[in-house]
């Protein structure tokens, strides 16, 4: 990697809001690219190949991983996440900064490798508000939410080893935070 200081990463437990968040921050700086990840989960009610994530079959996910062909990937509520290295060079080289918006143990692999990453760990208000969010968002059955409120124990254990820890009260507010530290 060029100039692993323009990688951003956010990350935080499913259901606090990096999404929303990282849409926010598009929307006010055009000169940063969100990488488009890879999974085998099934896409949700209007996601879009190529869009929203490219939706691959496990078969496929795990030839990419044998070709070296993620900069992190991570198993995450029964399915694999990762991130594709080929068009992150290429942005950084054109002059872009690149968010990656991954889950706690995918940035924890590019911290190890890239340190000189800016790191940020969205924690939300409460455990309580997290599920309320995650279940408010009606996008996963009831399987998938205990999976994902469990994992959120760990994830949020780790954010102590992060360089910055938001708590994302407000979406507006949290995005106008992440800019301040990334530029
Ligand atoms: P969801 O199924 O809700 O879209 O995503 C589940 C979790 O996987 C979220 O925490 C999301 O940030 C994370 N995730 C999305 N893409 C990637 C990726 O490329 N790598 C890793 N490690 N996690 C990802």
């Amino acid at each position: 990697m060029k100039n692993p200081k323009k990688l951003i990463i956010i990350t935080g437990p499913s259901g606090v809001g990096k999404g929303t968040v990282v849409k926010a921050i598009l929307k006010k700086d055009i000169n940063i690219w969100l990488s488009i990840s890879a999974t085998t989960r099934k896409p949700r009610k209007g996601e879009e190949d190529g869009k929203d994530y490219y939706f691959l079959t496990t078969k496929k996910f795990k030839e990419m991983i044998n070709n070296e062909m993620f900069l992190e990937w991570a198993e995450f509520a029964g399915n694999y996440y990762g991130t594709p290295i080929n068009k992150i060079n290429e942005k950084i080289k054109y002059g872009s900064k690149v968010i990656l918006e991954i889950e706690v143990e995918g940035a924890c692999q590019v911290r190890e490798k890239f340190p000189e990453t800016i790191a940020i760990f969205l924690l939300p208000p409460n455990k309580q508000e997290l599920e309320k969010r995650i279940r408010n968002r009606g996008t996963d059955n009831e399987e998938s939410i205990l999976q994902r409120l469990e994992r959120a124990d760990f994830e949020m254990s780790s954010s102590k080893d992060f360089d910055y820890v938001l708590k994302n009260y407000e979406i507006d507010k949290t995005a106008d935070e992440i800019l301040e530290i990334i530029t």
